[in-house]
């Protein structure tokens, strides 16, 4: 093994997130190869200083620029303080950044990490929205700039991690694993009565709660599909869904010839996150060992469309193309937030999503402005549907 191995300098999207946190753990057990420089967050100024003070970060930043100057008065002097989407993306790109890790939630980070793959960045990205509005995009942009994309949500760490050593021949299939969330054996009417409380207790992986709440829809799983195509240039019926309740292989892939390579472990991010850091190399993080003994079975069952209609909309997402998949993620950011609020009901999350897309007229040019175009209009779109919705 290297004795002297080089230190990757990393800036962080989303530090006081479940994500970033979990990073930041992994960070600390590897300090002697990842030096975090940078961390930035939404809103949450008083973790975040914490945080700097406690990695001894050069940079920070923050959403807003009131918390912004709210936190600079904890920190050091000499730690620059930036704000707003401007103040990520001269994070990201600065000249000692070697690697940015998005886990911001939604869509703040797309624009600042566009700017770190210009600038030739290895991306860490655990953000779905990123590839899911702007997939051709950034891996277009990514492979003109030789900038390596590493997934960091566990299922397409998995698959990343099953093809390595068998890029020769494309894989006959993708098979994504699913928790099925808290309500994956739920009748339609018993789905009609669940509360964002009940959403929000998810039974295997601890999360933020959007996250969570997309696990409870499965939504979440059709975002993980369109970016599963994006990232690993597979078609989408390529590609299939089974839930497995324990959450223990964490996806799998099936190689031409019929043989099916599994990635299995805990349920614990901080080891897709640390593969995607210490890339190609694997290093032992202090994890606990799987223990077999303590797993009763193993259970795999095919998602029952008509409860659960998320996947179905994403594959009709990605058929449509374009603008359609950003329009599918909006839409649905828009109508979680109006089920946590209690405006809405747990079905009518899917349902209005699929109402927002038969409404969208598709722009088959997916540049930057129509995807950030789209996502404003599907947004809006509906939040008025929810309003009106009674
Ligand atoms: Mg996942």
């Amino acid at each position: 093994m290297n004795k002297n191995p080089i230190r990757k300098n990393l800036v962080i999207l989303g530090a006081t997130g479940s994500i970033g946190t979990a990073a930041l753990q992994v960070c600390l057990q590897l300090a002697d190869r990842i030096r975090v420089t940078g961390l930035a967050a939404g809103n949450s100024w008083e973790k975040l200083a914490q945080q700097v003070k406690a990695y001894d970060c050069q940079s920070a930043a923050t959403a807003d620029p009131a918390a912004a100057e709210k936190m600079r008065r904890l920190l050091p002097t000499d730690c620059q303080v930036f704000s707003g989407e401007v103040g990520m993306t001269r994070m990201c790109t600065a000249p000692e950044t070697d690697m940015v890790l998005c886990a911001i939630s939604g869509t703040a980070g797309l624009k600042p990490v566009l700017a770190a793959i210009e600038e030739g960045k290895d991306i860490a990205l655990a953000s779905k929205e990123i590839l899911v509005m702007a997939g051709n995009l950034v891996m277009s942009q990514a492979r003109k700039r030789g900038v390596r994309i590493l997934p960091v949500d566990s299922e397409h760490s998995a698959i990343f991690q099953c093809l390595q050593g068998n890029a020769a021949q494309p894989p006959r299939r993708l098979i994504l694993t699913a928790s099925g969330g808290p309500f994956r054996n739920y009748s339609l009417e018993q789905l009609r009565r669940v509360k964002p409380r009940d959403a929000l207790a998810h039974p295997t992986w601890n999360m933020g709660e959007k996250i969570t709440i997309d696990s409870a829809t499965l939504m979440n799983k059709g975002l993980e599909l369109i970016e599963a195509c994006r990232l690993f240039k597979v078609k989408a019926e390529k590609i299939e869904v089974i839930l497995h309740p324990q959450s223990i292989v964490h996806s799998m892939v099936e190689m031409i010839d019929g043989s099916i390579l599994a990635q299995m472990g805990p349920p614990d991010m901080r080891l897709p996150i640390q593969y995607a850091l210490t890339y190609p190399e694997r290093l032992n993080g202090g994890f606990p060992s799987l223990d077999f003994s303590q797993l009763s079975c193993l259970e795999f069952s095919p998602p029952r469309d008509e409860a659960f209609p998320a996947l179905r909309l994403a594959r009709r997402a990605l058929a449509a193309g374009g603008t359609m998949p950003a329009v599918y993620n909006a839409a649905n950011e828009a109508a979680v937030e109006a089920f946590r609020c209690g405006r809405i009901g747990f079905p009518d999350i899917a349902r209005l999503v699929e109402k927002c897309m038969s409404e969208h007229s598709v722009a088959s040019d997916d540049n930057l402005e129509n995807i950030l175009q789209a996502d404003k209009w599907a947004r809006d779109f509906t939040s008025r549907l929810c309003k009106t919705h009674g």
